[in-house]
């Protein structure tokens, strides 16, 4: 049975360092995972952020092209170079993109224009064309103008405009209204680094230059248009990096930009702009050192969480390995007492024994035998009662069973009483004492008894023949009493020293082969402790042991 436990403890041992292997296994592998998918997490992110980067550094292009650019409609026409030059110059100041804006100061005529485009009876034709823009000189800012001819072609951009003009209301449905987004997308031209707008005209006014179109109208009307074209450097956007610790630098290229050395040493991705832009991009690159830390600043959270993890597992392991040894060292200590009491038991038991079969077998007993069979008797059931008095106040003070007594002793009188009782027991162990700077306490004397016992049988039973020696000291040193049990006996080594207090705890000499169990100073040191006292030893082998105790001192 006992071997059956200790292999269920062994096993059990066995189970909970498996456990801790295997989880110590799983959190290796857990954060090896951890960083791999950090690591692709990062990879992943790089190249879907930079949505996110084009979206911010464009925001200030969608803005001038959704609402600055509109503004122009509200004058109706009637920009002239003043006005123009102060809606330029908010632009300029605005949109650093914006490099140079044209204006067209233009007409809508019934009758055919010099420069610009006549279809039919509608005709379309700037007045003067301004330039503005932050490196236009300003002797130049006038480029063209009706009444003063300085030779100039009205381009691309004017012809663009006025080509989409006409064919729009060519085609107009007049009982209809066109859609803004219609309106915007007629009277609006992208190409590359460049937008062209005209103001879009009233509802009424497109009826009549529908009606202009058609025929020649008595009244010849004329109509004011204003024409801007922007012209826009790509490379003048600010780029928003709104991702800094991903991307370690954002530049913007064309479009056909590849670069040769594609070293490995560094990530790259990129982005096409849109609109006017879209013959350039948005180049990304970083480091890969730069990415990797980022890979663990992300990686470093994950693996905090999965140590707390890792150390509350370990800490329930632990609690659960302490609990097991605990158990395993009861078990133990379970088995020692057995052990211990069963063959201290046996020896009187056996004696008893004999003697009661002699008593019985013989026929008659001479008065000699008959006392000498009473005598053993006698003497083998005090050690049985000994043993089991031993036992029993052993578990009571450990239990706290029993109560403290309160009695005024005198000190000499009560170690003189034991000195008496012990040599009385061996007449060749030699006693002596002192008592200085007290002698009436207060104290359990029972208790106080059992102590001086075994203290006194100690020094007896590990002296030589000859040298059984023991001084009892009692002082009273800063209002504590300190007693001191010195011994000229065989001494106990260092190794042994701090384990003699332990249950069971035997030191195998000649001197305990027969009744010791290992109980004497364990319960020393329970008495001592109820009493609310400390107990230290002191020793060197072959020279003697000296007990020290210390015990609150309480005075009538
Ligand atoms: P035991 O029943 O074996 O005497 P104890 O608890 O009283 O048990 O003592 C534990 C061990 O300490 C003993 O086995 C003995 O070797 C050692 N020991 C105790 N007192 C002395 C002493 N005064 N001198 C030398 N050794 C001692």
């Amino acid at each position: 049975m006992i071997a059956d436990k200790t292999s269920g403890y062994r096993k059990n041992f066995l189970l909970i360092i498996t456990f801790i292997v295997l989880i110590s296994v799983l959190f290796i592998l857990s954060l090896f995972l951890a960083f791999n998918f950090s690591n692709k997490y990062i990879e992943n992110e790089f190249s879907s952020a930079k949505v996110d980067v084009l979206e911010k550094t464009i925001g200030p292009y969608n803005d001038f092209f959704q609402n600055k650019i509109p503004e122009v409609s509200y004058y109706n026409g009637f920009l002239d170079s003043a006005t123009a030059a102060k809606f330029t110059d908010t632009v300029l100041l605005k949109y650093p993109f914006v490099s140079k804006v044209i204006f067209y100061d233009s007409e809508v005529k019934n009758e055919p224009v010099r420069d610009g485009i006549n279809a039919s009876h509608f005709s379309f034709g700037p007045k003067a064309i301004y330039q503005f823009g932050s490196l236009v000189p300003l002797d130049s800012v006038k480029l063209f103008s009706y009444d003063n001819t300085r030779s100039f072609s009205v381009g691309d951009d004017f012809n663009a405009i006025g080509f989409k003009l006409v064919s729009f209301v060519e085609s107009l449905d007049t009982a209809k209204a066109p859609s803004q987004d219609e309106l915007f997308s007629n009277f609006s031209a992208i190409r590359s680094n460049r937008i062209t707008y005209l103001n879009i005209p009233r509802r009424e006014d497109l009826k009549v230059y529908k009606e202009m179109m058609r025929r020649k109208l008595a009244s010849s009307p004329v109509y004011q248009q204003d024409l801007l074209t922007f012209q826009l450097d790509p490379y003048k956007i600010r780029i928003v990096n709104s991702r800094p610790l991903l991307y370690q630098r954002i530049r913007i290229e064309p479009l056909t930009y590849d670069p040769i050395d594609a070293s490995d040493l560094y990530m790259a991705t990129e982005i096409t702009l849109p609109g006017p832009f879209s013959d350039y991009k948005l180049y990304f690159q970083s480091s890969r050192s730069f990415i990797k830390k980022e890979v663990f600043s992300y990686f470093l959270p994950i693996a905090l969480i999965l140590l707390l993890v890792y150390a509350v597992l370990m800490l329930v392991a632990m609690l659960i390995y302490r609990n097991l040894n605990i158990n395993s060292k009861m078990f133990k200590l379970q088995y020692d007492f057995i052990t211990n009491f069963s063959h201290e038991f046996k020896t009187p038991v056996s004696v008893i024994k004999i003697a009661g079969n002699n008593i019985r077998s013989a026929s008659s007993l001479s008065e000699r035998e008959q006392k000498h069979y009473g005598k053993i008797l006698d003497e083998e059931a005090d050690k049985l009662n000994g043993l089991m008095n031993k036992l029993l106040a052993f578990t009571q003070i450990e239990n706290k069973s029993i109560s403290l007594n309160q009695e005024e002793v005198s000190m000499r009188d009560f170690i003189e009483s034991t000195i008496e009782s012990h040599t009385l027991k061996y007449s060749d162990f030699e006693m002596t004492y002192e008592v200085s700077g007290f002698d009436k306490f207060i104290t359990d004397p029972v208790l106080l008894g059992s102590l001086f016992d075994n203290l006194a049988e100690n020094a007896y039973k590990y002296s030589n023949p000859g040298n059984k020696k023991l001084h009892i000291s009692a002082r009273l040193i800063r209002g504590r009493i300190v007693l001191r049990f010195t011994d000229k006996g065989i001494g106990i080594a260092a190794q042994d020293l701090e384990h003699i207090f332990k249950k069971f705890f035997r030191i195998q000499n000649q001197y305990n082969q027969q009744g010791s169990v290992g109980l004497g100073l364990a319960f020393c040191k329970e008495l001592v402790n109820f009493m609310g006292g400390e107990i230290r030893v002191k020793s060197k082998i072959n020279r003697g042991t000296e007990f020290i105790i210390v015990l609150p001192y309480i005075n009538t």
